[in-house]
């Protein structure tokens, strides 16, 4: 349902984190193309409300919406011509307002709700929040076929790819190698991860990112998440994705077909791109954004095979996605409450991967899960994992 003027309505769920505000940027460059419908934040109202003053006021959003209800009264007297809504069904009042597109630039498994309804109201999905696909990907991919609207991919691996199946509709796909930086503790022992702490894992090499996802980096649990997240968007099993650690973070992820050939395609680190793909889809934006330079920082490109001994967060992930139901939802809810403790200094760096290891153990799963299943297994799974961290 495109704006009266043409142009293409943009939901931005999360408009205030790391991808929302690139997003922002994007859609700033492009005031012919992108009308914004509605704004989501968390706490981060400042933000918010800043986002929303930078527009024309024609351009301003009809609903905005806080994780709070006294956030949102305060957007309200600030702008009282627009809608506000607040909580966990003001983000689907988001998803369900008219739209072509939903960008969900939301942290975690909050995602997964709001997402499913943005999908049944029939708009195409611009994805960046990767939990969603791991917690519900199964009905998540159900619900984007029954409804016949498109899935975007923001993560910039799975545009990668996304990017190199384009006019390849159906050839057989050998392998996915799904790129990953190694983070900032490649070729590091356990030993020394033991002595890791939150301002160590906050430093990612390539790319500045929310907090939770720098911390995923660091454990690798990120690509774990992004083997099952790729499994679910292009159909492909998980034992045929393999991860290629790649530090210069420049080719951002390949397709290897049954004639051997393999297509990359290659980039800055920069989550605009990604971000202007799926939203300019099916066209490609021009970006005034400096070029890869091929005889600088690429003149070497370097691959090597992760290490999954030291970083374990990996192969929990690949045990969840085979074991199937539930256990890939109780998995990412053990690793939001725990990256959590470790960024507030209750646990060890370490004690991530061990706190996932003992929660799917402890979990018994429910085969083909509905929406309240996967959203009581999180809700479970949360609990129990509070209760074993010490105050
Ligand atoms: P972030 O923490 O910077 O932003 C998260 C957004 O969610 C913010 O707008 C925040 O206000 C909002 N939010 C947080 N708690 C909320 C709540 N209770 N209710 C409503 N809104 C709430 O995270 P990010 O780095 O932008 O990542 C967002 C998603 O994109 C994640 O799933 C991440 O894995 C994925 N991703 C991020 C990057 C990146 O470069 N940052 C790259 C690839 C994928
Ligand atoms: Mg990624």
């Amino acid at each position: 349902m495109a704006a009266e003027d043409g142009r293409k309505k943009v939901v931005i769920l999360g408009s205030t984190g790391s991808i929302g505000g690139n997003a922002m940027d994007v859609i700033r460059r492009y005031p012919d193309r992108f009308r914004i419908a509605a704004l989501t934040c968390g706490r981060n109202v400042s933000r918010l409300m800043d986002q929303i003053a930078g527009l024309d006021e024609k351009d301003r959003p009809l609903l905005a919406v806080c994780e709070r209800e006294k956030d949102a009264m305060l957007v309200k007297s600030n702008f009282p011509g627009i809608r506000t809504s607040f909580g966990p069904q003001g983000l689907i009042d988001a998803a369900e307002l008219p739209a072509d597109v939903v960008l969900n630039a939301l942290m975690g498994m909050r995602g997964l709700v709001p997402t499913y309804h943005a999908i049944r109201t029939g708009h195409d999905m611009a994805l960046a929040n990767k939990e969603t696909l791991v917690a519900g990907g199964g009905i998540i991919m159900d619900a984007i076929r029954d409804s016949g609207v498109k899935m975007l991919p923001v993560d910039s691996e799975h545009s990668a790819i996304f990017q190199c199946l384009e006019g390849n509709k159906g050839k057989k796909i050998r392998k996915i190698l799904l790129t990953a930086s190694g983070g900032p503790f490649r070729g590091w022992t356990r030993e020394q991860l033991e002595t890791v702490t939150p301002e160590m894992a906050l430093k990612h090499p390539n790319w500045s990112m929310g907090r939770k996802i720098t911390i995923d980096s660091a454990t690798m649990m990120n690509k774990g998440l992004e083997m099952i997240e790729a499994k679910w968007l292009f159909g492909v099993p998980i034992e045929d994705i393999e991860v290629v650690v790649h530090p210069k973070s420049i080719v951002h992820s390949a397709v290897e077909f049954e004639d051997t050939s393999i297509l990359a395609q290659m980039g800055i680190p920069d989550m605009r791109i990604p971000i202007s793909v799926a939203l300019g889809y099916p066209d490609r934006l021009a970006m005034d954004l400096e070029p890869l330079d091929l005889f600088g920082k690429a003149s070497e490109l370097t691959f090597e095979r992760p290490d999954r001994e030291t970083f374990g967060c990996m192969d929990l992930a690949v045990s969840a996605s085979s074991e199937g139901g539930t256990m890939p939802a109780c998995m990412n809810a053990a690793n939001e409450v725990l990256v959590q403790a470790f960024l507030d200094r209750k646990i060890g760096f370490l004690d991530i991967e061990t706190g996932i290891r003992r929660a799917m153990e402890d979990h018994s799963v429910i085969r083909d899960p509905g929406l309240d299943e996967i959203v009581g297994a999180d809700r479970e799974t949360r609990e129990k994992v509070l209760e074993s961290i010490p105050e």
